[in-house]
């Protein structure tokens, strides 16, 4: 699979049913014919069940199960004689079938923080720190302005720690000013919330 657009076009061509197709093999050392189930290409059971409704920009939702942290499973292919792949993320599959082998040791990581989504657009390959740095970062913006339990914006921030810096406000005048808890301007003073943001002075 070179690309995306061939992997989509498999897409398009709709499978139906089942997943398993029969295959008929021929046992040299019985003389009898053995009607074998034979796993679906890895293509084919990965991009026949995924929502594209979003469209190429989107996030492409797998429709199968996932495991305990959101993430989509699906067996590779089987190897040799195996009746079964060994299980693997439907986002890592999704890589492999777009972009090729994942070199030895590097995480498949999402750009759009949504588990099930196998766009492989939405995927950048990291290692485990680049990982871990990315969802820190994205932890903090999580915890300051995208959070809904937020009050505050960066920008009001960034003037609180001002304050806070050249000693103008105690926290419980800037809490009444910034129509918070006393407790969240402790916590923006000892860095606890808001630490990506710098108060610029
Ligand atoms: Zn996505």
């Amino acid at each position: 699979m070179g690309n995306r657009d061939a992997s989509v076009s498999q897409v398009g061509q709709a499978w139906e049913g089942e997943v398993m197709q029969k295959d008929a093999t021929h046992q040299p050392n019985t003389g009898r014919c053995v009607v074998r189930r034979k796993p679906l290409p890895l293509s084919v059971r990965l991009w026949s069940r995924v929502d594209l409704g979003a469209g190429p920009d989107g996030c492409w939702l797998w429709l199968g199960s996932t495991n305990v942290r959101g993430y989509g499973q699906i067996r590779r292919e089987p190897e040799g004689n195996a009746l079964r792949g060994a299980k693997t993320t439907t986002h890592r599959a999704a890589w492999e079938l777009t972009y090729g082998p994942i070199p030895d040791g590097l995480h498949v990581c999402h750009r759009c923080d949504t588990p099930r989504c196998v766009n492989p657009a939405h995927l950048w390959l990291g290692t485990h720190a680049e990982n871990l740095a990315d969802m820190k970062a994205k932890g903090r913006a999580a915890r300051g302005e995208r959070s809904s339990s937020a009050r505050l914006n960066s920008k009001q921030v960034q003037v609180i720690k001002r304050l806070l810096a050249v000693g103008a406000c105690s926290p419980k005048e800037l809490s009444v000013l910034a129509g918070v808890t006393p407790s969240a301007i402790d916590a923006i003073k000892h860095e606890k919330t808001w630490r990506h943001i710098d108060a610029g002075l």
